[in-house]
């Protein structure tokens, strides 16, 4: 193949991996020479927060259980304010992209360092990346600050993601890997990391719906997660996210159902202009990877059309013209008509074409 230029960027990152690793975590804490952690969850994960807290003794100061979805500006700045009054001098987030999105937002705030302990598959930890809302808009910022010190990949805080949400999750993350194959600023190191994180969550996904306490599916998909973490966190997304990105905002439809559903359907949009990443699916995924994962979304038993999720029909052109509105990189450029096939399809949940 011919000689390709790039430019490769790492995010620097210390990452445990394994069953039990948890464990680990006041041995972290004592790297970083601190002594008192303030630990965040949403209300749902309280427990897991306060199981943190007693393996931390004196050293966890303070429990924050308000994490919330999309990073609301109100929570993170009270959350900062307990953060400054606590003298915390590291922050520890159990959970999965809410909770992540909250302690990137206190780090942003204060550079306080950060240990996460991912429970989904969303992959935010390993991202510079922070979403934060205020009155309903959604802003996207990017900094090293925002970026975790230290992730803890106990698979065993996964066993009880529940099954539907395991599939989606792990779907979500897929997406990332996928579009990190096409996108422009692409590179030889995060191909080779989405290949493999492709791989192995689909195998691991439908292992996981039909045994969700499996171990070894579970750590094959927190290992793939990990690695779609990476793609999101080191390449510029595209049609794909943008979309999904739109329809959530507009229609206030779920994230990671919405990526599932749209994902075959994106990807069979940028086929035609992308042979080297198909060719590059095509070794994990068979000689048809949008129809695998839209097969893949069915044997995690995901919703398979958006109107599933309550979008109106008479939302696809809508959708289409917003798409259209804020025009930005793709391979294959947005043309209306197939666009709105697209969403069409992803709204019927028909078969990708
Ligand atoms: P989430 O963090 O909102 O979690 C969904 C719910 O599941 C929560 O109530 C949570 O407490 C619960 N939960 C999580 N893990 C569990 C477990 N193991 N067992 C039982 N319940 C569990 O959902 P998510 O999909 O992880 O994250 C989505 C959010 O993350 C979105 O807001 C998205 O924009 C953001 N995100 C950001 C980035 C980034 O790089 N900035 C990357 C990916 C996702």
């Amino acid at each position: 193949s011919e000689p390709r230029s790039f430019t490769y960027v790492g995010n620097p990152a210390r990452v445990i991996f394994g069953p039990g690793t948890i464990a680990r975590l006041p041995d972290e804490v004592d790297r970083l020479e601190a002594k008192r952690a303030m630990i965040l969850s949403t209300p749902a994960q309280q427990d897991e927060a306060e199981r943190l807290a007693a393996l931390l003794g004196p050293r966890a100061v303070g429990i924050f259980p308000g994490a919330a979805m999309h990073t609301p500006v109100d929570i993170s700045d009270y959350a900062t304010d307990r953060a400054r009054s606590l003298k915390a001098d590291v922050v520890i987030a159990i959970g999965g992209g809410s909770t992540t999105g909250l302690g990137k937002a206190i780090a942003l705030r204060t550079d306080l360092p950060q240990i996460v302990l991912p429970t989904t598959y969303a992959g935010s930890e390993m991202t510079p990346i922070l979403g934060e809302t205020s009155n309903g808009q959604k802003r996207t910022q990017s900094s090293p600050r925002i970026l975790p010190e230290v992730v803890i990949y106990d698979v065993e805080l996964t066993l009880g993601l529940p099954a539907g949400l395991s599939g989606t999750s792990g779907l979500n993350a897929i997406a990332h890997a996928v579009e990190a194959l096409y996108a422009r600023d692409s590179n030889p190191v995060i191909d080779a990391l989405a290949v493999e994180a492709i791989g192995a969550l689909a195998g691991a996904l439908p292992a996981i719906a039909a045994d969700p306490q499996s171990l070894a599916a579970r750590s094959k998909a927190l290992y793939g997660a990990w690695l779609c973490g990476v793609c999101l966190g080191s390449v510029g997304m595209a049609l794909h996210h943008k979309l999904c990105h739109t329809l959530g905002g507009s229609f206030d439809l779920p994230h990671s159902e919405t990526h599932t559903i749209v994902l075959p359907h994106a990807l069979a949009y940028n086929a035609p202009a992308i042979p080297g990443a198909m060719e590059k699916l095509a070794r994990v995924l068979g000689p048809d990877p949008a129809t695998a994962l839209f097969r893949i979304g069915r044997a995690v038993g995901a919703p398979a059309g958006l109107k599933d999720l309550g979008m109106p029909e008479g939302g696809i052109d809508r959708a289409a013209d917003l798409a259209l509105s804020n025009p930005y990189w793709n391979p294959r450029p947005l043309e209306r008509p197939a666009l709105r096939d697209l969403i069409a399809r992803a709204w019927d949940g028909a078969e990708p074409l």
